[in-house]
């Protein structure tokens, strides 16, 4: 089987910790700094940092426009959750609420069951948002406290703390699984 193409948005943030994650489940890793960059990717993963800045990088660099083009697959996580929402891309159809626990105390871990994977998932927390309302497409996979933390909508999966912090990969798994499924329908 070749190799899955997977690009992850480079321009700040915890990229690093995703192309490591990716690359040991056997993805051919590209860092995306550019909008050409997106030509030939199987599947995009846009990774925590600070939103604000990602969105003026973004745009800087003309990647708003191209990530709005791109058609595989996306997983976004924290900031990158917070980018693809209503209010900025508008790729998924959600209302994210930034820094929703709190600013300072509100970074934690905790156990989270997560629909359709046996084992809880550990999940780490860092000045995280949750999903304030979402869709009627929108899965909720996951919640805290009743405020949605996971949730997929078609070929977008967001998750609102960091799964590339953990040794845990199945939630990178569950996303090139999707990915592998989107190649499939295509050819
Ligand atoms: N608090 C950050 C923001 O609003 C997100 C935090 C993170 O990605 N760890 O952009």
């Amino acid at each position: 089987m070749k190799p899955l193409r997977i690009g992850v948005l480079a321009v700040q943030g915890n990229f690093r910790e995703h192309a490591q994650m990716l690359r040991r489940l056997g993805a051919d890793v590209v860092e995306v700094r550019k909008a050409v960059e997106l030509d030939g990717l199987d599947g995009l993963v846009i990774p925590g940092g600070e939103s604000t800045t990602f969105t003026r990088l973004m745009h800087l660099y003309g990647l708003d426009e191209g990530i709005r083009g791109f058609d595989r697959p996306v997983f976004g996580t924290c900031a990158g959750m917070i980018v693809l929402d209503r209010e900025h891309l508008g790729l998924v159809d959600v209302s994210v609420r930034r820094n929703a626990f709190g600013r300072q105390v509100a970074s934690f871990e905790s156990d989270l069951p997560v629909v359709g994977l046996e084992e809880p998932v550990r999940a780490v927390f860092i000045r995280a948002p949750w999903i304030e309302d979402v869709g009627p497409a929108v899965e909720v996979l996951a919640e805290v406290d009743g405020r949605p933390v996971l949730a997929r909508e078609g070929r977008f999966l967001v998750a609102a703390f960091h799964p590339e912090l953990t040794d845990d990969t199945r939630l990178h798994e569950l996303f090139l699984e999707s990915v592998r499924e989107a190649e499939v329908v295509r050819a």
